[in-house]
C-alpha cells in the first residue's frame, strides 16, 4: 500500500485515539480494578476492610450521626482487597479509572458514607444500623422481622435471634 493510499484510508477512518479528556472516558475492561464504592446499608461494621486496607485508605470513625466510612481515592492503590474480603458486599470495585484531579483537590476525591446512629427499639439504648448476617438463621427471617432486628443494639440483636429460635 503506498503512501497515498494509507493517507486516503486513515483520512476515512478518523482518529484511532480516544477523545478524553475532551470527550467521555474510554470503557474500561470488565475486570478492571477502580474506583471504591461503598453502600453504607449493607454495612455490617465490622471493620475489616479498614484493617486489611494495605494503604491506609479506609478510615471508620465515630461521630454523634453514627459510624462515619471515608475511602480516599488519591491513597488507594486499587488492590481490591477490601471488596474481596468484605463480607457484605458493601464495597465493590468499579472500572471507573477517571480519577485525575488537581493537588487541592486531594481530600476531596473520596467515597463517604454513614451507618446511622439508631435508638434501640428494646432497650432505649444507643446501635448503629448495620446490617446483619442472618444467612444461617433457620428458619429465615422475613423482611418485617429483619427491619424488626435493625432496629436494635448488638445486645438486644441476640436477645431478639434467640427469643424467635425459641418461639419457632
Ligand atoms: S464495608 Fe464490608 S468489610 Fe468494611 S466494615 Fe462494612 S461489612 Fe465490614
Ligand atoms: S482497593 Fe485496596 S488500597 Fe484501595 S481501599 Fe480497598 S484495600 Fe485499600
Amino acid at each position: 500500500m503506498n503512501f497515498l493510499t494509507l493517507f486516503a484510508r486513515n483520512l476515512r477512518r478518523g482518529p484511532y485515539t480516544e477523545r478524553f479528556p475532551f470527550g467521555p472516558p474510554a470503557p474500561a475492561p470488565k475486570r478492571l480494578r477502580g474506583r471504591i464504592e461503598f453502600e453504607a446499608k449493607l454495612c455490617e461494621g465490622c471493620l475489616l476492610c479498614e484493617k486489611l486496607c494495605p494503604s491506609g485508605a479506609i478510615r471508620f470513625s465515630r461521630t454523634a450521626a453514627g459510624l462515619a466510612f471515608d475511602c480516599w481515592h488519591s491513597t488507594c492503590v486499587f488492590c481490591g482487597t477490601c471488596a474481596f474480603y468484605c463480607p457484605s458486599g458493601s464495597i465493590r470495585q468499579t472500572t471507573d479509572w477517571s480519577l485525575a484531579h488537581v493537588e487541592a483537590e486531594m481530600f476531596a476525591v473520596a467515597e463517604h458514607g454513614l451507618i446511622p446512629t439508631i435508638v434501640c427499639a428494646e432497650c432505649g439504648g444507643k446501635g448503629l444500623d448495620t446490617a446483619s448476617n442472618v444467612a444461617k438463621v433457620r428458619p429465615p427471617l422475613s423482611d418485617e422481622e429483619y427491619a424488626q432486628l435493625r432496629r436494635r443494639c448488638p445486645k438486644c440483636r441476640n436477645k431478639f435471634l434467640r427469643n424467635r429460635g425459641k418461639t419457632s
